[in-house]
């Protein structure tokens, strides 16, 4: 490989050498290697293609963690690639994609992508510096320098077993540091996202951000706001609902970018009298993970009602104190929570929906006498609202007996169903029925 110079927007980056690592210098087990992937770089390299691996499922292969998926690219253009592969599509406007079809398995497949030319980057750079454009096509020397971090720069080629790094990205990886390619402020300005990739990959990999990666991020949150709410959704999805979320959740507060994604909700944990949200919140999340640890289903609806759950509680009190019954106070607080963060995030209409239900089922769980208990046993979101629940009482902020007496419920046959849906003492004054301490008192604030 030999060096050559190329420049990102202001940014000039001489690009070294490669250093190549032989297998026997590095942990990447072609066992663990989509056998699909491994036929689409061979084929490629048949027709007379430089492919690799490379991306995240190289840098998760080294981490013997297992790969989302295996990216391929190579110096074949998109119509060359559908040329070799007969089960191809090519997707992407901005930039031409392949994907390879296996069955269920899809293999996409990039062509290496280049430097624009100085006027080009003119062009298709914002004046606050984000990337408008981004589509010139390259040789692998100039794709490296487009990729966000070192470690995210490996390049695995099958054939030979190697890996090819020109970032120095093996160096971070076996220090454990998470660093940007190239200037971080200028990075982060090309694309904001960046900044929560850089806590994403912190969080999920265990790595430390390289101080000189997160500097910058403690001043540039706010241009975030320049992106999408649509693409912020999609960022929120893999922040919290992969497994580290606990983590990913201190990091985004630790670097002031929390507040960006959910500003109610950073205003509320900023104020330091109030107790509540953070041991409840550390806990939804930590349970979150823990599901995923152990293979279960998470929900982003689930985790979204506990994260606006404070917001939501403020608001119902006012509301009960403009004289509204707490049915009605749950449903116009919902309403004003959610309204204002969908401008933030486009959480999905049926994400809202269900956030709503968790909530108001929360006012239907101490009704525990008569017909009332099945009824609510039976609705379709009732487990999830059980275990919110739970979740509630195990932070002291709903009865802990009422989320037991549930606990039982469910598991009761009919005739102890039946016992414990009885009126108590029918012949003393009939009690009102226990108020969960959830939502109306002030203590918990
Ligand atoms: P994972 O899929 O496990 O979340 P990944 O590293 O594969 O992690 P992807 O979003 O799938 O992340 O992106 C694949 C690769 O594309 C990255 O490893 C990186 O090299 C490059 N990349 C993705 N997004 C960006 C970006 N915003 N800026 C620069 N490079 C990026
Ligand atoms: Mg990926």
């Amino acid at each position: 490989m030999n060096s050559s110079t190329s420049s990102l927007g202001s940014l000039e980056t001489s690009v070294s050498q490669a250093v190549i690592y032989p297998s026997s210098q590095h942990a990447v087990l072609q066992k663990n290697i989509s056998v699909h992937a491994l036929k689409v770089l061979k084929q490629l390299q048949n027709s007379g293609y430089e492919a690799y691996l490379v991306g995240g499922c190289v840098r998760d292969l080294l981490l013997d963690l297992k790969p989302k998926d295996f990216d391929v690219v190579t110096n074949a253009h998109p119509d060359e690639i559908k040329q070799v592969f007969k089960q191809c599509r090519l997707i992407g406007r901005r930039f031409r994609l392949a994907h390879v079809y296996f069955g269920r398995e899809i293999i996409e497949v990039a062509t290496f992508r280049g430097v624009s030319s100085e006027a080009t980057v003119h062009q298709t750079t914002h004046a606050d510096g984000r990337l408008l454009r981004d589509n010139v096509y390259g040789s692998i020397e100039e794709d490296v320098w487009r990729r966000d971090f070192t470690v995210n720069a490996l390049y695995y080629d099958a054939e030979k077993a190697v890996i090819v790094d020109y970032a120095a990205g093996m160096e971070d990886y076996h220090a454990r540091s998470l660093k940007l390619i190239g200037d971080p402020v200028t990075r982060y300005r090309e694309d904001p996202v960046r900044m929560l990739r850089a806590v994403r990959f912190a969080a999920k990999l265990k790595f430390t951000l390289h101080p000189d990666t997160a500097t910058p991020l403690h001043d540039l949150g706010n241009l975030l706001v320049s992106i999408p709410s649509a693409r912020l959704y999609d960022e929120v999805l893999k922040l919290f609902l992969s497994g580290y979320a606990l983590s990913t959740f201190k990091q985004l507060r630790q670097y002031n970018l929390f507040q960006y994604l959910f500003p109610e909700m950073d205003q509320h944990l900023n104020l330091a009298d109030v107790n509540f949200p953070k041991s409840f919140l550390l806990q939804a999340l930590e349970n979150s993970d823990a599901r995923i640890r152990e293979g279960k289903s998470v929900t982003l609806y689930f985790l979204m009602s506990a994260f606006f759950w404070e917001a939501l509680q403020v608001r119902v009190i006012n509301q009960l104190q403009a004289g509204e019954t707490e049915y009605n106070a749950y449903q116009i607080a919902a309403n004003e929570v959610l309204t204002k963060q969908v401008k933030v995030l486009s959480i999905p209409r049926r994400i809202t929906q269900s956030m709503r239900e968790v909530w108001i089922l929360q006012l239907r769980f101490p009704h525990c006498v008569g017909s009332k208990p099945y009824r609510l046993l039976a609705h379709p979101r009732f487990r999830a609202a059980y275990d919110f629940l739970l979740l509630l009482a195990e932070a002291g902020l709903a009865d802990a007996k009422l989320a037991i007496w549930w606990t039982e419920f469910q598991v009761a046959n009919a005739d102890t169903k039946q016992q414990m849906t009885q009126p108590k003492n029918k012949s003393k004054r009939r009690k009102k029925p226990k108020k969960i301490n959830n939502s109306v008192s002030k203590d918990n604030l």
